[in-house]
C-alpha cells in the first residue's frame, strides 16, 4: 500500500463515486427530460468540485462527465497474450462438492457473474491495457473500450504496476432497456451475457458506451504486493481495490468449519444481493481465501484447483406441445423444429426448440397436445427436456412429403454416437425452393461471395420471378433490369447499388471461392488450408480432386473430409459450375502474399526501430510487437544502427544518444501516421 499517494482516504472513491453519480443524474434531466432539478450555477459549482477531487485523489471514473473525450476507435482487435494464464475453474451441479471444498481452507463464496471476462492494467496510475480472457492464453485487447464502461477507474491513485481481472457485464434492468434495440428483432441478442460479450469487442468506443457495460473487479493478478503478502488473504486483498475506484464482486467469506446449512445460507444471501442489483449470474465461485494455499493447489491443463464453480440447475418450465415444422435447409436435410405455447425461461419468451432429427421425436414420442419440459441448455438454447404425456405417439407426426416441393421425401438412417440409428429426414429434388433459398444465400454470405447488396428476401423475390436458378445467375442479373427496377420497393437506385456490389464480388479469393461452392464439411478453416497447399490454385485443386488425391495429409483433414472432396469433384454438375463460374471472377493473390507485401511496403520495413518513454497506445511489449510486425527490428538501446526512435513522455537518456548521434525522432502519432492503414 505503500505506492498509493499520501493523504489518500478510504472515502475518497465513494466521494467521487457520489458526486459524478449525481453530475450524471442532472445531465440525463438536462439533455434527455428537458428538466432540470437544478440550476445551471449549482451544476458547475459540483463539476468544479468534482474536478478538484479527482486531481486530489488521483481517482478518475470511466463515466466522469469530466472525461468528454472519448478514446478512438480500431479497425480491428488485436491478440494479446497472457503471461501469466487466465484459467477457469472447475465446474460442479452437486453441493456436496462444494461443501467438501469449501472444508479444507478458508474460502470466499463469490457470485458468479455471467458476462465476459476482463483484465485490466494499470501503470503509473493510468489504465494502459485491457483485454479479453480469450481461451485463457490468449486475448483481444480491448483497451479503446474501457473508458466506455460505466464504472471503471481510468485514473488510480496507486502508482504501481495493477493488473485486475473482473466480469464485464451489462445489469438486468439496462439489459431490457436495450435488447429490442440492439437484437433488430433477431432471437440471439436474447441473452444479457451474449450482448455483454458482443459489447466489449466493439471497434467503436461510442457503441459500447450505449450497452452500458459494468465492470465487477474478482482477481488481483499484479500489484498491491506488500499488501497480499502480509494478510496473505483474497478477501482483503481485494478490498484495497475499493479505495482505488473499483466495483468489486460481491462474496461471503467462509472458515473451514462450514456447514451445508451455512452454505446453503450464504448462496441464497448472494443470490438476494444479485437480485437486489440486478446482476446477470449464472452460478457461485468458492475459492480459497489464503494466497498461499491457493498457489499450492497447483493447476491442471485447463483449470487452476484453488476453488470451483457452482452452477444452477437450468430452469425448467412445463409448456404445451403444439406441432412441428419442418424446413428444408441447403444440404436437403429437412430440419424439424418443435412449436409451444409460449413460456418464460431466464426472463426470455420461448416458443420454439430444436427437435433435431426424427429419432429424437420418435424417443419423446411427441404429440400435438402433450405436456413437455423445457429448459435452456447452458441458458441459450431452448431444449425439450421431456414429455410428461408419454403413450401416445402417431407415425403421422413425420411428413411423407416435402413441406416447402411437395415431392416424396426420403428417410436417411446413420449410426449416431454410442452405436444408436439416428434417423433424418431429406428432401431430393434439387428445385426444392427452401433449399435453393438456403444455397443462394449460402453463396452470397459474408464468408462465401459476399454480395452485400442482396438480402435474403430478396433472393427469395428473385427465385419467384425465375431470375435466379443456380449460384452462376447472380452475375447475369443485369437481364432482368427492366423487370428488378420495376418491381415493389426497387428502383434504379437500388438496383445500381446491388449491381455495384454483384461486380465487386467478382474480385474474389481461393477460400471464399472454396466456401461459396459448399462442398460438405469444407467451411472457411479447410479452405484456408487448401489455398495454403496448393499455393491458391484451383486448378490444381480441383485435378488433385478428380485425380482422387488423399486430402487426409493436410492438417486436420479426415478420411470423411477428404472423401466428400473428391465425391463433389465427381458430380458432372458441380465440376461445371467450378469451372465456367471462375471465369467471369478474377482472383486477388493470396492472404499470405498481400501480409508479405503488408510487412514491405512500409518505411519501417528492414530498418531498427527504438522505442521510450511512456507511450500512449502501446506498452513496452505491445509497441515492440508493432514494430516487429511491420517487418522492422524493435531495438532495447541506441546505437549507429538505429534508424529511428519513437519518443513518448519523460524519454531519458535514449533521447539525448539519439540526438547526439542525429537519428530521427518520431513522437508516437508520426509514427503512427507513417504505417499504412
Ligand atoms: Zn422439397
Amino acid at each position: 500500500m505503500k505506492k498509493i499517494r499520501k493523504g489518500t482516504q478510504a472515502g475518497d472513491a465513494e466521494k467521487v463515486t457520489a458526486l459524478v453519480t449525481k453530475l450524471n443524474r442532472y445531465r440525463h434531466e438536462y439533455y434527455n427530460l428537458a428538466a432540470p432539478s437544478v440550476s445551471d450555477a449549482v451544476y458547475d459549482h459540483l463539476f468544479d468540485e468534482l474536478q478538484e477531487l479527482e486531481k486530489q485523489t488521483g481517482i478518475i471514473l470511466s463515466n466522469s462527465p469530466t472525461q468528454t473525450v472519448g478514446a478512438a476507435p480500431v479497425s480491428s482487435l488485436k491478440k494479446v497474450e497472457h503471461p501469466i494464464p487466465l484459467l477457469s475453474l472447475d465446474k460442479t451441479k452437486q453441493m456436496e462438492e462444494l461443501l467438501e471444498m469449501a472444508g479444507r481452507s478458508a474460502s470466499l463464496l463469490m457470485l458468479k457473474l455471467d458476462g465476459l471476462t476482463v483484465k485490466i492494467c494499470y501503470e503509473n496510475g493510468r489504465l494502459v491495457e485491457a483485454s479479453t480472457r480469450g481461451d485463457g492464453e490468449t486475448g483481444e485487447l480491448v483497451t479503446h473500450n474501457i473508458p466506455a464502461f460505466y464504472n471503471v477507474p481510468v485514473s488510480i491513485p496507486y502508482k504501481g504496476r495493477l493488473v485486475v481481472t473482473g466480469e464485464g457485464i451489462i445489469h438486468r434492468d439496462d439489459f431490457e432497456e436495450i435488447k429490442w434495440e440492439v437484437s433488430d428483432g433477431r432471437k440471439e441478442a436474447c441473452n444479457a451475457r451474449n450482448l455483454a460479450a458482443g459489447s466489449i469487442r466493439l471497434l467503436y468506443p461510442a457503441a459500447c458506451r450505449k450497452r452500458h457495460i459494468h465492470f465487477y473487479a474478482f482477481n488481483v493478478i499484479e500489484g498491491m504486493e506488500g499488501f497480499g503478502k502480509i494478510a496473505d488473504s483474497r478477501g482483503k486483498l481485494l478490498e484495497t481495490l475499493r479505495p482505488l475506484g473499483f466495483e468489486v464482486c460481491p462474496f461471503l467469506p467462509y472458515t473451514t468449519k462450514v456447514s451445508m446449512e451455512e452454505l446453503e445460507k450464504g448462496i441464497r444471501d448472494l443470490k438476494n444481493t444479485a437480485e437486489d442489483k440486478g446482476l446477470p449470474i449464472d452460478g457461485m465461485v468458492l475459492r480459497y481465501d489464503s494466497l498461499s494455499y491457493s498457489k499450492g493447489c497447483g493447476r491442471t491443463g485447463h483449470h487452476y484447483k484453488d476453488g470451483i464453480a457452482y452452477k444452477f440447475e437450468d430452469e425448467v418450465q412445463e409448456t404445451v406441445f403444439k406441432s412441428v415444422e419442418w424446413t428444408p435447409g441447403r444440404s436437403g436435410e429437412i430440419a424439424p423444429v418443435a412449436v409451444f405455447d409460449a413460456v418464460e425461461i431466464d426472463g426470455c419468451r420461448v416458443t420454439r426448440a430444436s427437435l433435431h432429427n426424427i429419432s429424437f421425436i420418435k424417443d419423446l414420442e411427441l404429440h400435438p397436445g402433450c405436456r413437455i419440459l423445457v429448459s435452456k441448455r447452458n441458458m441459450i438454447i431452448p431444449h425439450i427436456e421431456d414429455n410428461l404425456d408419454r403413450g401416445h405417439y402417431e407415425k403421422g407426426m413425420i411428413p411423407g412429403k416435402c413441406p416447402c416441393c411437395g415431392k416424396p421425401v426420403r428417410i436417411y438412417a446413420r449410426k449416431g454416437s454410442g452405436g444408436r440409428i439416428i434417423e433424418t429426414l431429406h428432401c431430393d429434388n434439387l428445385d426444392c425452393r427452401n433449399q435453393l433459398l438456403r444455397k443462394l444465400v449460402h453463396f452470397a454470405g459474408k464468408k462465401a461471395m459476399d454480395i452485400s447488396g442482396i438480402s435474403e428476401a430478396v433472393i427469395d423475390r428473385f427465385i419467384e420471378k425465375g431470375f435466379l436458378h443456380t449460384c452462376q445467375d447472380f452475375y447475369h442479373l443485369d437481364h432482368y433490369r427492366g423487370e428488378i427496377i420495376r418491381m415493389e420497393g426497387f428502383g434504379e437506385r437500388s438496383y445500381e447499388k446491388m449491381q455495384e456490389s454483384i461486380e465487386k464480388s467478382r474480385h474474389t479469393t481461393f477460400v471464399r471461392y472454396v466456401v461459396a461452392m459448399d462442398i460438405p464439411l469444407i467451411g472457411r478453416t479447410a479452405g484456408r488450408a487448401l489455398d495454403s497447399f496448393f499455393k491458391g490454385n484451383l486448378q490444381e485443386f480441383a485435378k488433385a480432386a478428380v485425380d482422387c488425391f488423399d486430402f487426409t495429409s493436410l492438417p486436420e483433414f479426415g478420411e470423411k473430409m477428404s472423401r466428400s472432396i473428391r465425391e463433389w469433384f465427381h458430380d458432372w454438375d458441380n465440376l461445371r459450375l467450378w469451372k465456367t463460374l471462375q471465369k467471369e471472377l478474377h482472383f486477388e493473390e493470396r492472404e499470405e502474399e498481400s501480409m508479405k507485401n503488408r510487412t514491405e511496403n512500409n518505411p519501417f520495413a528492414g530498418c531498427t526501430v527504438v522505442a521510450t518513454g511512456k507511450l500512449a497506445h502501446f506498452t513496452r511489449d505491445g509497441i515492440n510487437s508493432r514494430i516487429t510486425s511491420l517487418g522492422a527490428t524493435a531495438g532495447s538501446s541506441v546505437t549507429r544502427k538505429t534508424d529511428y526512435l519513437i519518443c513518448g513522455e519523460k524519454p531519458g537518456s535514449k533521447l539525448a544518444k539519439a540526438r547526439e548521434l542525429g537519428i530521427p525522432v518520431l513522437t508516437e502519432q508520426e509514427f503512427l501516421d507513417m504505417i499504412p492503414a
